[in-house]
C-alpha cells in the first residue's frame, strides 16, 4: 500500500465514526506526506484543522492506523501543508458525493437536532435471527411509548447493532415528539458533573426529566460512579412513574455490570430484556447489501458473500471491510474482483481472526466458557461433562482454522483422526436443530475473537 492508499484506508475507517458533516469538514485535502518506519506524518490544510485533529480525533486516527494493521507506528504528527493538484482530494470528495444521504430533502431536519446518525434507522435495519427479538421489542415501543415494555434494555456485544436499535426508536419517535433524549451513559456523566460543578444541577434536572422518551447508551460505563447512579436513578423514577419511556443499552445483562447499584440494576430488569448476538451469514450478506445501498454503491453478489464470510464476529467490522474496500477501488476506479477482494482485505482479515486464532485459543476459549481445567479437556477423560466441549473444541478447530482431522486428534491428547470428524459431523448436524448448543457456539466464539484482539 503506498501512501495514498493507506490514508484512503484510514479515511475509511474514521469516516465510520464521524457524522458526515464532521468527516467533510476535518478531513478535507488530508493526506499522508510521510510514513516511515513508526512515523507518519498527516498533512492538513490549516492551523485550526491541525489543532482539532490533534486534539479531538487524534485517537480515532490512531486506532485506524492499528485497524488497518500499521501496528508499529507510534508517532503521529499533524502538519499544515497543502498541495496544489491532488487525485487523492478528488477521490475524498468522490467518496462524500457518493453518499447523497445527508442532502435527501424528505430527511427531517430534526434528526440533527437529536444528535441520531440519519443511517440508523428501522428502514435501514437488517433483521436476523440474531436479532429479532430486539428489533420486534423496539419496534413496539416506538408504535406504543411508555407503555409496551418500560424500560427496554438491550445488551449484546460491540458492533452487533445496539446503537443503532436505540436511534432506530428514536427516528421512529421524532416523527411525534421533539421531547427525546439520545445519551451515551458518558454524555449523561460528564452533563451531570458540569451541572453539578456550575450550579446548574436544577437545569440538568430540568432537561433530562422534561422528555417523552430517554435513550441511554452503554450503561455499563455508569459502573462505580455512584453519585451519577443516584441521580440517573433519581431521573429513571421520575419518567417511569409519568409513563415516559426509558431505553437502555448495555454490554451484557444488568445484574453482570460491574459496580452498578442494586436497585438500579433492578430497576433496569423491570421491563423487557432483549439480546442481539452474532448474525448468521445471510444476515451479514443482507446488512452488507443494505451498506452498499446506502453508500450509492453495487457490489457483486460474490464479493460481499466472500467479505461476510470472512468477517464474523461484528457489524462494524463488517462495515469496515466493505468500507476499505470502496474506498480503494473509488481510488482505483474499477469494479472489485474476488482476487483483488482478498489482496484488499487480506491484512485486516487476519487481524480480525486467522492470524490469532490457534488450537491453544480455541481450547482455552472452551474451557473458560464450560469452566473446565483444560487438562482434563485433553486428557483421556470419558466423563460427560467434558465430551461434548471436547467436540466443540473439535469442531470449531476445523470450522475457524481448518485444521486437518489429524493434527486436531494430536492437539487433543493423541486421539485418532476419525474421533474428530465423528464430533465434527456430529456438531455440524446438531447446530441446524438445536438452537441452545448454536447459543453456545457462537457464545465461545465471541470469547474467542475477542480475547484475540
Ligand atoms: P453497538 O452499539 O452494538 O456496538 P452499532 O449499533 O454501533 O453497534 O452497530 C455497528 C455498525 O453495524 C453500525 O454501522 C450499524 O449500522 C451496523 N449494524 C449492526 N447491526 C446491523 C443490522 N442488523 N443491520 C444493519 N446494520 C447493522
Ligand atoms: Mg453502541
Amino acid at each position: 500500500m503506498n501512501n495514498e492508499q493507506l490514508w484512503q484506508a484510514i479515511l475509511g475507517e474514521v469516516e465510520l465514526n464521524l457524522s458526515r458533516a464532521n468527516f467533510t469538514t476535518w478531513f478535507k485535502q488530508t493526506f499522508i506526506s510521510s510514513c516511515e518506519n513508526d512515523k507518519v506524518i498527516i498533512c492538513v490544510p490549516s492551523g485550526f484543522a491541525k489543532t482539532w485533529l490533534e486534539k479531538k480525533y487524534h485517537q480515532e486516527i490512531s486506532n485506524a492506523f492499528k485497524n488497518v494493521g500499521q501496528i508499529n507506528i507510534k508517532e503521529i504528527i499533524y502538519k499544515v501543508e497543502t498541495r496544489k493538484v491532488n487525485p487523492n482530494d478528488k477521490n475524498l470528495k468522490d467518496i462524500n458525493t457518493n453518499n447523497k444521504e445527508d442532502e435527501t430533502p424528505n430527511k427531517p431536519f430534526i434528526l440533527n437536532r437529536f444528535g441520531l446518525n440519519t443511517h440508523y434507522t428501522f428502514n435501514n435495519f437488517i433483521v436476523g435471527k440474531n436479532n429479532e427479538l430486539a428489533h420486534a421489542a423496539c419496534q413496539a415501543v416506538a408504535a406504543n411509548p411508555g407503555h409496551a415494555y418500560n424500560p427496554l434494555f438491550i445488551y449484546g456485544d460491540v458492533g452487533l447493532g445496539k446503537t443503532h436499535l436505540l436511534q432506530g426508536i428514536g427516528h421512529e419517535l421524532a416523527k411525534r415528539t421533539n421531547k427525546i433524549l439520545y445519551v451515551s451513559s458518558e454524555k449523561f456523566t460528564n452533563d451531570y458533573i458540569n451541572a453539578v460543578r456550575g450550579g446548574q444541577a436544577k437545569e440538568f434536572k430540568e432537561r433530562y426529566r422534561n422528555v417523552d422518551i430517554l435513550l441511554i447508551d452503554d450503561i455499563q460505563f455508569m459502573g462505580g460512579k455512584d453519585g451519577t447512579q443516584e441521580e440517573f436513578f433519581h431521573t429513571f423514577n421520575e419518567l417511569h412513574q409519568a409513563n415516559k419511556q426509558i431505553v437502555i443499552s448495555s454490554d451484557r445483562q444488568p445484574k453482570a455490570i460491574p459496580a452498578l447499584e442494586k436497585r438500579l440494576s433492578s430497576r433496569l430488569e423491570w421491563g423487557m430484556i432483549v439480546d442481539v448476538s452474532l448474525p448468521d451469514l445471510e444476515t451479514r450478506i443482507a446488512i452488507l447489501e443494505t451498506k452498499c445501498r446506502e453508500k450509492n454503491y453495487k457490489m457483486e453478489e460474490n464479493i460481499l458473500a466472500y467479505i461476510a464470510s470472512h468477517v464474523q464476529n461484528n457489524v462494524r467490522e463488517l462495515e469496515g471491510a466493505l468500507t476499505r474496500l470502496i474506498a480503494f477501488y473509488e481510488f482505483n476506479n474499477t469494479q472489485p474482483t474476488i482476487d483483488a477482494t482478498k489482496n484488499v482485505l487480506s491484512g485486516i482479515l487476519s487481524s480480525f481472526q486467522t492470524k490469532s486464532t490457534t488450537p491453544k485459543t480455541i481450547i482455552d476459549a472452551v474451557a473458560k466458557f464450560f469452566d473446565i481445567n483444560i487438562k482434563e479437556l485433553i486428557g483421556a477423560s470419558r466423563k460427560k461433562e467434558t465430551v461434548l466441549p471436547r467436540q466443540i473444541i473439535m469442531f470449531l478447530m476445523r470450522k475457524e482454522i481448518n485444521s486437518s482431522y489429524p493434527s486436531i486428534g494430536q492437539e487433543l491428547g493423541g486421539r485418532d483422526h476419525t474421533t474428530a470428524m465423528h464430533a465434527f459431523n456430529k456438531i455440524t448436524k446438531e447446530i441446524k436443530e438445536d438452537e441452545r448448543l448454536k447459543q453456545t457456539i457462537d457464545s465461545i466464539k465471541q470469547l474467542l475473537y475477542n480475547s484475540c484482539q
